[in-house]
């Protein structure tokens, strides 16, 4: 398959097409324009300002990450027979892909300990059988996970329900993803999320992007990147990788960029993987050896700098280069072009969130940041580049396992009672949990627990170890696969914009969107609210001091949000007003900051060097542009011009090191496991380093977290290559394809 030779352009234009032939122009029109929210990515877009446009008002602001999510929601709905048909063995057979495209759930599913397939489940019988399980263990025994799809009320609800059945075994999908941004910008500053605004972004001087490629997850943001070029400003992207996107982007929406094309990348550079903190330490050191400061700011508004300075230093360039991976001179440039910026913005993503040393990470950051002080103005700061479109808005709701003292006070005072005070547990905890037997159920509130969990055999023993696993979701997974417990119950719910009533999301410029939600699709899904405040009122009866049924209704769940989650105070009135708010006291425009002295903290981390021998490569776990996190949309990788996902992209270098050869069929073998049938491709990846498609390639990764923010080192994972038996003919299942199930439905 032919790689593209810039991102968006006219292939985004034919998948728009081909999406709309598939469900209908008329139909897909008025859901892109429905008054919701995105389904998608965390840059915000929709909500009352209208589908296809963002906060700042800009039309039409869409992507191809967008339609899949909408036309997923958009497909037939999937009939008893197809579970009569297909037994969980077959459904383990099917790609990430294959199940996305099966169809809608729209009947509760049950599969016991001795079924082999799933079956239907009246809605009666489905709740009851979650309300026993419950009713019949200590609280302690059930934890309740959630994806960041899922709305504000249903995240608040959840832990609510959660807390009153007495237990704080609560989490979300951020453990797997950004919980080092929350956590390393909480030490640094006493906040968790961005300190920017889109408008921020969109007016600043340099983006430095680390660690992503938004071309592929966060389309849209390849405008404000284009704007910020176009004006005169500069773009550094940092990533071992050469995204094509990143170098170039054609905006669909925009002609002279379709037309052309826009460059990205001012300078691209491509450290180790995990060589971030040794990078940003060189450009630090350059930058204080040219004094390069702004002193009035370290001096006001930071404690910890002589420290830094002192480390930073004392650091020599043999310990930064190899760290890195990247010459001085090139460390130099950044540097130079970091000093002639008036503002500055740093954007990450997951390369810099999913390592062991991820907070480590997000701290480097904050601290080159500091040193020119660019946090605490507008047009500069931070920018945590999320995920899912309101994974941010669930832990704002305080779905984890240690709510904020104030949300704990406010829920205490609304609700008169004392909530548990024993620890929670985070995602990873609660899998370990389970396969120590510890825990006997699990509550998941969308997403795919199964899928986004590292070492996908250990993910595949803890959960059926379960008595009872319960998925609330739109479509199929590889969980309702290879998640099971003994007893697996799937319950259809509602996408955002079949909701009967009106739901909210926060973006990761912390701006609340109001989605209208609207008709539903299919007879059987419910709201996922609905399903919540059924459970909790079966469960716990007369013993909670909260009418379920009252909180059903989404303007009291806002009213109640209003009263507790500091910063949230607008959302009250949301109803009234309709007027669509940043959470406040979390964007910082002046040189104050949340911490108990209102200064920012320099962080001292160690600078790790690579790991792994000679035979040995470093691979990250990534995102094809044909998926959403654990959601595979597409086979292919249009922008990495790859037409499957059974491969490992590497550095020409090291094929020929290792004595391989392009297309040729290998096994991957790390410490936890190992994958065959993997094809050797080219391309333009730092030398020593690999990449490999995510949730396939989680076999290989281990279930060692950041000790600080608990997060899995999806990057950075040491394997080894052997080439695989090819029989006689040269021909093999591998390289022929695997024969699919065929479905019919
Ligand atoms: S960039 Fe993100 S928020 Fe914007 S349309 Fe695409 S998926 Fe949705």
């Amino acid at each position: 398959m032919k790689q593209m030779k810039s991102g968006g352009g006219w292939a985004a234009i034919r998948y728009t097409l081909r999406m709309a032939n598939r469900v209908g122009w008329w139909q897909l029109w008025k859901a892109m324009r429905s008054k919701n929210a995105c389904k998608t990515c965390a840059l915000g877009m929709g909500g009352q300002a209208g589908g296809m446009r963002n906060e700042a008002g800009h039309w039409p602001e869409v992507c191809k990450k967008s339609l899949q999510a909408m036309v997923a929601d958009m497909q037939k709905g999937l009939r008893p027979e197809f579970f009569q048909r297909y037994s969980i063995a077959e459904l383990r057979t099917l790609t990430p892909r294959e199940l996305e495209w099966c169809g809608r759930i729209t009947t509760p599913l049950y599969a016991g300990p001795e079924d082999t397939h799933y079956r239907v489940l009246d809605w009666e019988e489905a709740l009851e059988r979650v309300a026993r399980q419950l009713r019949g263990q200590a609280p302690d025994q059930n934890f309740f996970y959630a994806s960041g799809r899922s709305s504000n009320e249903a995240g608040f609800l959840l832990q609510l329900f959660a807390r009153l059945y007495g237990t704080n075994y609560v989490n979300n999908c951020s453990f797997y993803c950004h919980q080092a941004s929350g956590v390393g910008l909480g030490r640094s500053l006493g906040t968790g999320t961005a300190t920017v605004t889109l408008e921020d972004v969109e007016k600043t001087n340099l983006f430095v992007l680390i660690g992503g490629n938004p071309a592929s997850n966060h389309p849209r943001l390849m405008r404000t990147l284009m704007n910020i070029r176009r004006r005169g400003g500069h773009v550094i992207v940092i990533n071992p990788v050469k995204e094509i996107g990143l170098v170039n982007f054609r905006v669909p929406s925009d002609l002279r960029s379709l037309l052309f094309g826009s460059k990205i990348a001012s300078l691209y550079v491509q450290p180790h993987i995990g060589g971030d903190i040794a990078l940003l330490t060189g450009v630090a050191r350059i930058v204080l050896e040219q004094n390069a400061i702004d002193e009035r700011f370290l001096r006001e508004a930071t404690e910890g700098f002589e420290t830094y300075r002192t480390h930073v230093l004392g650091t020599s360039w043999e310990t930064i280069e190899r760290g890195s991976g990247v010459d001085r001179a090139t460390i130099a440039k950044i540097a130079d072009m970091y000093i002639r910026a008036p503002s500055t913005v740093f954007g990450w993503t997951m390369g810099i969130t999913h390592h062991k040393h991820g907070v480590a990470n997000v701290q480097t950051i904050i601290n080159l940041a500091l040193l020119r002080g660019m946090v605490g103005r507008p047009c500069a700061g931070l920018l945590p580049i999320r995920g899912h479109s309101n994974v941010q808005g669930i832990g704002s709701m305080g779905v984890t396992p240690v709510l904020k003292q104030k949300i704990l006070d406010n829920l205490e005072t609304y609700l008169h009672v004392k909530l548990p005070a024993r620890p929670g547990l985070d995602t990873m905890a609660c899998m370990k949990a389970a396969e120590r037997g510890e825990v006997r159920s699990a509550l998941c509130l969308g997403g795919n627990l199964f899928g986004s969990n590292p070492d996908a055999q250990f993910a595949t023993r803890a959960l059926s170890q379960l008595e009872l696993i319960v998925y609330l979701s739109t479509t199929l997974n590889t969980g309702h696969a290879w998640g099971r417990a003994r007893q697996t119950l799937i319950l259809p719910v509602r996408a955002r914009d079949e909701e009967p009533q009106a739901t909210t999301q926060e973006s990761m410029f912390n701006f609340v969107r109001l989605s209208d939600g609207g008709p539903s699709r299919y007879q059987g899904p419910r709201s996922e609210v609905e399903i919540i405040a059924a459970l909790a009122e079966r469960v716990l009866r007369d013993k909670s001091p909260v009418d379920w049924k009252t909180l059903t209704s989404h303007c009291h769940l806002r009213q109640m949000i209003g009263q507790i989650i500091p910063g949230y105070e607008k959302i009250a009135e949301l109803d009234r007003t309709r007027e669509e708010f940043h959470v406040a006291g979390r964007t910082f425009h002046t040189p104050r900051f949340a911490t108990p002295s209102g200064k920012a903290q320099f962080a001292i981390p160690a600078i790790p060097l690579p790991a792994g021998s000679e035979q040995q490569l470093r691979l990250m776990t990534v995102r094809s542009e044909g998926q959403f996190n654990t959601v595979v949309y597409e086979e292919e990788d249009i922008y990495r011009g790859q037409e499957r996902r059974n491969v490992i992209l590497m550095n020409h270098a090291d094929i020929q090191r290792l004595g391989l050869h392009v297309n040729q069929r290998v096994t991957v073998r790390s410490a936890v496991g190992s994958i065959s049938g993997i094809l050797v491709r080219a391309f333009d990846i730092r030398a020593g380093n690999a990449l490999m498609y995510y949730p396939e390639a989680n076999v290989l990764v281990p279930t060692t977290t950041d000790p600080d923010s608990k997060t899995p080192a999806f990057k950075c994972v040491l394997v080894t290559l052997t080439p695989d038996y090819v029989p006689a003919n040269g021909q093999d299942e591998a390289a022929a394809g695997r024969r699919p199930l065929q479905l019919a439905h």
